[in-house]
């Protein structure tokens, strides 16, 4: 699977963080020097690297990020905006010309996909846009390019403009496109030659096309694999020819991620699609924030954490935190902190929300059973609001009256009362910086 390795890796530091409950600056540095690793590794460009955790730790001590409630999350979803941010932030749309028909240069080295690309945009372009494409062959020194657009336009049902080997490039793109206007196509995408290597007689060729034809969209194609190679030859391309987009190929395979992570940085030019397999289907826009998401195998958990962020009450959460460390929390407390809680969603899911949380061995088995909160509101609620505030008092006599106020058994309510002070007396030492027995929460 793609960005295997960086995921892993990149996770990892984000979890190892999200197991403190503070973080103090040598441990986001530490976790830094491990994010900076995990790029380098999948190949980024050192620079685009460099910038990156500049970024990241400006931001997280810029602010009071180390001092909120909640840093390590704070930290992952700084990391994850920057990712996103590093990919090109939104979601770049494709140019469509005002006066048909949109006109698009498919330009890169030869092997990187050019030709399947053409044929799986097309697709895209009349499932998704509506549009009625025609592919136009303009690589004319390979045979096997114009047959194998052939076939793609037979299999897709779409009308392929082609002269042959001995033809000029730059006038079939002129002629296709001319074609499109007479006979009502609203989208050419021309499929250029490719080389081994940049040269500057393929160069040429493609101003000349360019200049020709004045393309809407000169997509650069790149297969992923080619790690800082992809980037190089972007940047060549870019520089050369003015690309509008980069379609990244082969994201299907084995690639460390690097070129996805560093081409918009280093050209400027957004990734506009991605390829992830050899059917004309496997094509998708490409979303920075997605993308981001995936490498750092958040799924869900940013919108968790969003929704945790919305809806607590950071004056709130402050006092609690206040009273666990004065060891004043009472039942009171717990009432407000349990529906507080119950508000953001399933508990399973709020733990294993917090990042470090998900790795925790058992974490998986943890279920709390809505009926189980009820009961143990229910049983508070039977208490006196002396008793309450005053969890000492609670005698046998007390507790068996609770009992029957509550429809629960006597050892449900021993039960629970033991539950509480336990947690209080853990929530005190952690307020205190011990985290020892932590564990011990969540049942393991
Ligand atoms: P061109 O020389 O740039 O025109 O490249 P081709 O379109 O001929 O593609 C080269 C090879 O890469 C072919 O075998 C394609 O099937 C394959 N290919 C293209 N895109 C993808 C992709 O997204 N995933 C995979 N796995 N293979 C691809």
């Amino acid at each position: 699977m793609a960005f295997e390795g960086l995921s892993e890796r990149l996770q990892g530091a984000m979890t190892k963080i999200g197991k403190k409950g503070r973080i103090t600056e040598a441990d986001l540095k530490e976790m830094m020097r491990e994010v900076r690793l995990a790029l380098l590794e999948a190949d980024v460009n050192f620079r685009v690297v460099k910038d990156f955790v500049k970024k990241v730790n400006e931001r997280a001590l810029g602010s009071d990020v180390l001092e909120s409630l909640s840093p390590a999350q704070q930290v992952v979803k700084i990391v994850n905006e920057e990712l996103t941010e590093l990919m090109g932030g939104e979601q770049e749309p494709f140019l469509f010309s005002k006066k048909p028909p949109t006109v698009v240069m498919m330009v890169g080295l030869q092997g990187a996909g050019k030709t399947t690309t053409a044929g799986k945009l097309a697709n895209y372009m009349k499932k998704r846009e509506n549009k009625r494409p025609l592919l136009a062959a303009a690589d004319v020194y390979r045979p096997a390019a114009i047959d194998q657009l052939q076939t793609i336009g037979k299999q897709l049902d779409f009308p392929v403009y082609q002269k042959g080997v001995e033809a000029n490039p730059v006038a079939i793109a002129e002629e296709a496109v001319e074609e499109a206007r007479m006979t009502g196509r609203d989208l050419v995408i021309i499929d250029t030659a490719g080389r081994l290597h940049v040269d500057e007689l393929l160069m040429t060729e493609l101003k000349n096309i360019k200049a020709a034809v004045q393309p809407d969209e000169i997509l650069f194609t790149v297969d992923a694999m080619t790690g800082q190679d992809a980037v190089n030859v972007a940047k060549a391309f870019n520089e050369q020819l003015g690309i509008t987009g980069v379609i990244l190929t082969k994201l299907d395979g084995d690639t460390r991620g690097g070129s996805a992570l560093s081409i918009r940085s280093v050209t400027g030019k957004p990734i506009k699609f991605t390829g992830q397999g050899e059917k004309l289907d496997d094509i998708e826009p490409f979303y920075p924030d997605r993308m981001a998401s995936r490498i750092l195998g958040m799924g869900d958990m940013l919108t968790l954490i969003e929704r945790a962020q919305q809806d607590y009450d950071e004056v709130k959460a402050q006092e609690m935190a206040d009273k666990i460390r004065e060891n004043t929390f009472d039942f009171n407390d717990f009432i407000d902190q349990m529906d507080q809680v119950s508000n953001m969603g399933p508990i399973e899911d709020i733990l294993k929300m917090i990042p470090g949380m998900s790795n925790w061995p058992g974490i998986d088995q943890v279920k709390v059973d809505p009926k189980d909160m009820a009961h143990m509101k229910a049983i508070v609620l039977s208490m006196t609001p002396e008793e309450r505030e005053n969890p000492e008092i609670l005698s046998q006599s007390r507790r068996r009256r609770i009992a029957k106020g509550s429809a629960r058994s006597l050892q449900e309510v021993n039960r629970m009362i033991k539950q509480f002070n336990e947690s209080r007396k853990m929530m005190n030492k952690m307020s205190k910086g011990n985290f020892d027995g932590m564990e011990g929460l969540l049942g393991n």
